[in-house]
């Protein structure tokens, strides 16, 4: 059994006194490739950290949209000197999120607009979270040319308009434990509808546990149950999920 995680953060504070035992789980699940997420400077140098220590663990460096109104002109120079570290395949997390507003939005906007023209610069896709913002998300991606950047849309949630959108400009829509939630038909139906070769797994750990950790710390390991859900939907066997989104990872992210 071969198997991903595209997000999750191991730097988040919830992993400190158990990382080693959490990566050995997931080892022992089959999963073949976790890409740590960077929200922003020190989480980013701190998920480095964390790749060069574990050959199967790659990062991706970037600011959050909720953090948005702290970062500054040294953090995203910064930024980019990290983007050259071998172990980096992405930028992100950015993109927009309308629906805490824990940044103001035009903060948020240029924040955005900046890691894109970041991710060109030095050639690596984005990941990209959105949540309840995803019509100025795509009028920002078609002005600063993000698209050509490539990448993955994280914990997709938006409509199956904007599915459609992403997927006609060649992005990856990466799906989460919440697939799994009872009130999740609209998910559900647009992993129906996208192709098996755009799909790529994730936890978000240690946020979003599926069912039926629900509510608990959620770890690498349980993306097993992500790609149930996502081989049911697609009659496929777990092992044949779990092979194309691997292939699918390392195609995004210019890995194996
Ligand atoms: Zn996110
Ligand atoms: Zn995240």
């Amino acid at each position: 059994m071969e198997l991903i995680d595209s997000h999750a953060h191991l730097d988040a504070g919830q992993f400190t006194s158990d990382l080693p035992q959490v990566l050995e789980r997931a080892r022992q699940k089959g999963v073949r490739y976790i890409v740590t997420v960077g929200t922003d400077l020190i989480s980013s140098i701190r998920a480095i950290e964390i790749a060069n220590r574990y050959p199967f663990v790659y990062t991706s460096i970037g600011i959050h949209p909720h953090d948005a109104d702290k970062a500054g002109e040294a953090d995203l120079k910064k930024l980019k000197d990290l983007a050259r570290q071998p172990k980096v395949v992405a930028i992100g997390e950015t993109g927009l999120d309308y629906y805490r507003d824990y940044s103001p939005r035009p903060e948020q906007q240029q924040l955005f607009r900046d890691l894109i023209h970041m991710a060109k610069e030095v050639s690596l896709p984005l990941i990209i979270h959105q949540r309840h913002a995803q019509d100025e998300l795509t009028a920002i991606m078609d002005e600063e040319g993000g698209w050509t950047a490539g990448g993955v849309m994280h914990c997709f949630s938006g409509s199956e308009e904007h599915a459609r959108r992403c997927l006609e400009k060649g992005f990856y829509l990466s799906f989460a434990g919440n697939i799994t939630f009872p009130k999740a038909t609209l998910l559900r139906r647009i992993i129906r509808e996208t192709p098996m070769e755009r799909i790529l797994i994730e936890t978000d750990s240690p946020y979003l546990a599926p069912l039926p950790h629900r509510g608990r710390r959620n770890e690498p390991s349980y993306v097993e149950m992500v790609a149930e859900k996502i081989a049911e939907l697609k009659g496929l066997s777990v092992e044949q999920c779990g092979k194309m989104v691997t292939a699918n990872l390392q195609r995004v992210f210019k890995l194996g």
